[in-house]
């Protein structure tokens, strides 16, 4: 129930002046027209209605457009219990209302000729009723009535008139509440859209946000709508949120666009403006080099355009891939390969190392040095790099006024003695003023305007050759952790180069040295063959004649039987014949050294070559034990058999002379396939076994063999070695220190149709 009764308070004799009965019903208007809300809109306007005429008991009727009927919403007093009631059009006191549109009162309902059902069940009996329209305009959508229980008391014209005024007013009111709930409704209404458009929103951007690819939404100004992380990244901004904010000028502007050449890429060339143009853009390989911090970062870029339903091109949707990484290695592994070749292109360091230096420069960095330490241990700058020729005079300059101090704490002569690299990966001053020597240095230092530097070692197996200095200035590009790796790559590369040119140098000079010393060598030979050779031919005569007259001599002495003579003769005759071996010895050592030596190649049988010989050293040495095992068959070979029979006779006399006590030696021929084999066993001292394989050298005498005790110039073994392999055939040794030695030699054996 309405509780504000201020209007039916009022004295009746008041509100019977009309203009303090207007006033109520203004001020009554009023609350009702700040009361919007239509829930307890009708209850109020039927309470109001009711003070005004001085009633608490009235209801009100609205039309139910559906089924055309009154349809009582609210009553109060005595009609509290009517809500519901429904009513046909001319039916009761309100359908005619409803039908004529005109205020209607009747002084006793119930005596009344049109009166309907409703009021039947009231707990009071209604008297004087009185029924206003309420309009929305011409229609009438509603009534409002309002009975006296009282008998006698009746609605006059004033008072019919006043509620009148009062339902037009509240019908405004009922209007105004009903467009103000639909306006609510239709305001939930869009919130919830809102709301929901906003969920999908976040949902499409967490989606879009967990994408690696960049995605940026243009609508038809250019104008960024959409940006993710990932698109934010590329562009260089902190996050997509500020992207989305920056104005289009502010975002190009930050950067340099380059194509894959590194040439200014056209703007109206991009992806995303040729899509607004409605063009699906080909794909773009650009770089961002993003001017506040010289970063550059590569992204392959597609756009395409979204139309309106009416074909218009409204947006425009942009996807980049960063592809930085990959290219930077890409970039990298182009550089080293390039670098490589360089390198591996010439022996003379000092100029691949220059080129690789301008191949780094602006590649990697704006500046590239190379230091290299000098034998004396002085450090050296190989090569200085800059695209700008001006300023690579500068830094010669400024290396010639201030050269590198090898006991500074940090920089190049820090890295050549730790041997590890560097790394400032942004240069401030506090640094630079760490670096300079003097106030004039580090005015010229300032000017270069580093922004980052390196250094790595030129390392090659464990030693420090040198270093190569990167530093980055006004490109603004900053050299990164990738730019560190790269370098020391290179370093690597560079340090080999350079020790395989210094490796090859000294060898180069090591190679000449030995060269002249074998020149020298040779001469020396080559002097002691022709001294060996004039010797032994200065000798030969004198003997020739001394062996022709001790001859003569011993005949004589024999013939006369002078036992005196004969003795001496003896002694003559066999040092005379020692002394012919050794020269002919000699002289065969010099025609073998020279070539000169000559062979025959007749056929012959090596057996009774062998036959001789060992017939021959029985003669003269009598006391010799000396067997013979000749097989059963002859042996033929090819050959020069005074040669042969020269080497048969070597192996005999070695066994006799290095037989000490035991002087038994053992001979023997046989075949082994198309082999003749022929051995010389004795028991004498043997050979020690570390020197075995020097036995056939020339000059060569084993360390058991003193010369005091064994005479020999170390000839004979070697010259039987060259005759024997000069007839195709082998030689060699078996021989125990100590219990004796065995010699045997192979000819290749003659086929009996040779022979
Ligand atoms: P030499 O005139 O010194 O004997 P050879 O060339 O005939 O020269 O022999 C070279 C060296 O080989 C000898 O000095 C000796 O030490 C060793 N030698 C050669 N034959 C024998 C052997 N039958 N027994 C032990 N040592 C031998």
């Amino acid at each position: 129930m309405v509780s504000d009764t201020s209007v039916a308070s009022q004295p009746e004799d008041q509100l019977r002046s009309q203009s303090a009965y207007l006033a109520a019903l203004h001020e009554t208007t009023l609350a009702l027209m700040n009361r919007l809300e239509p829930a307890d809109l009708l209850e109020n306007i039927v309470a109001r209605a009711g003070s005004l005429v001085g009633t608490p008991h009235g209801f009100i009727y609205l039309l139910d457009t559906e089924q055309q009927e009154l349809v009582v919403r609210v009553g109060v007093g005595i009609f509290e219990a009517i809500v519901g009631y429904r009513l046909k059009p001319g039916e009761g006191l309100a359908g005619k209302v409803w039908q004529t549109g005109k205020p209607l009162a009747v002084e006793d309902y119930h005596s009344w000729s049109g009166r309907a059902q409703v009021f039947e069940n009231s707990p009071r009996r209604v008297r004087a009723v009185a029924a206003v329209p309420l309009k929305s305009g011409p229609e009438v959508v509603g009534v409002i009535a309002l009975a006296y229980t009282e008998e006698g008391r009746t609605f006059d014209a004033v008072e019919v008139e006043a509620l009148s005024r009062f339902a037009e007013l509240a019908s405004i009111a009922l209007d105004n509440a009903r467009l103000y709930a639909t306006v609510q409704q239709e305001l939930a209404e869009r919130r919830l859209a809102e709301e929901r458009l906003q969920s999908s929103r976040d949902q499409l951007s967490a989606i879009l946000g967990g994408i690696a690819d960049g995605i940026s939404v243009q609508d038809n100004t250019g104008r960024i709508v959409y940006a993710n992380d990932a698109a934010a990244r590329v562009t260089g901004y902190p996050s997509a949120a500020q992207l989305q904010k920056a104005p289009l000028a502010e975002i190009l502007g930050k950067f340099d666009i380059v194509d894959e050449r590194g040439d200014p890429f056209p703007l109206d060339q991009l992806p995303g403006r040729v899509a607004l143009q409605g063009v699906q853009s080909p794909e773009r390989t650009l770089g961002f080099r993003i001017k506040a911090t010289g970063e550059e970062r590569w992204s392959v870029v597609r756009a395409m355009p979204v139309c309106d339903e009416r074909g218009r091109v409204k947006l425009a949707v942009n996807i980049f891939h960063d592809i930085t990484e990959r290219k930077r290695s890409e970039d990298a592994q182009r550089f080293l390969a390039e670098a490589s070749e360089v390198l591996s292109s010439s022996l003379d360091y000092e100029t691949t190392l220059a080129s690789v230096a301008r191949l780094a420069v602006p590649r990697v960095a704006d500046w590239c040095a190379v230091d290299i330490v000098n034998e004396d241990g002085q450090l050296r700058r190989l090569a200085v790099a800059h695209v700008d020729p001006r300023k690579v005079e500068l830094a010669r300059e400024l290396q010639e006024r201030y050269p590198v101090d090898l006991d500074a704490p940090r920089g190049v002569a820090n890295v050549l003695r730790t041997g590890q690299s560097e790394y400032y990966p942004e240069v401030n001053d506090a640094l630079i003023q760490a670096a300079a020597q003097d106030d004039e240095h580090l005015t010229v230092l300032r000017e270069v305007g580093m922004r980052s530097a390196l250094m790595v070692p030129l390392l090659a197996r464990g030693r420090v050759l040198g270093a190569i200095t990167l530093v980055s200035a006004e490109s603004g590009h900053l050299l990164s952790a990738a730019d560190l790796a790269l370098a020391e790559d290179l370093a690597r590369r560079a340090a080999v180069a350079i020790d395989n040119a210094w490796l090859y140098t000294e060898r180069k000079r090591a190679d000449e040295q030995k060269n002249e010393l074998l020149v020298q060598v040779r001469q020396a030979l080559d002097l002691r063959n022709q001294f060996l050779s004039i010797a032994s031919h200065e000798l030969k005569t004198p003997i020739t004649l001394l062996k022709g007259y001790a001859h003569v001599l011993h005949r004589q002495a024999q013939r006369k039987g002078d036992e005196a003579l004969l003795k001496p003769l003896r002694v003559i005759n066999r040092q005379v014949e020692r002394m012919t071996n050794l020269v002919d010895n000699l002289l065969d050592v010099s025609r073998i050294e020279s070539g000169r030596i000559e062979f025959e190649t007749a056929p012959f049988d090596l057996v009774a070559a062998v036959e001789d010989a060992v017939g021959d050293m029985r003669v003269s040495t009598p006391d010799l034990l000396l067997r013979l095992d000749r097989g059963t068959e002859d042996v033929w070979v090819r050959g020069d058999r005074p040669r042969i029979e020269q080497a048969i006779m070597n192996l005999l006399v070695n066994a006799v002379k290095y037989s000490d006590k035991r002087r038994e030696v053992d001979v023997s021929i046989g075949r082994q396939g198309n082999y003749a084999v022929v051995s010389v066993a004795d028991h004498g001292i043997g050979i020690p076994q570390e020197q075995q394989g020097q036995v056939f050298d020339l000059y060569f005498r084993a360390a058991n063999a003193p010369a005091n005790n064994y005479g020999g110039l170390g000839l004979g073994l070697y010259i039987s070695k060259v005759i024997i392999e000069r007839h195709g055939g082998t030689i060699g040794v078996l021989s125990e220190e100590g219990k004796g030695s065995t010699f045997h030699f192979t000819l290749p054996v003659l086929g009996e149709d040779s022979r």
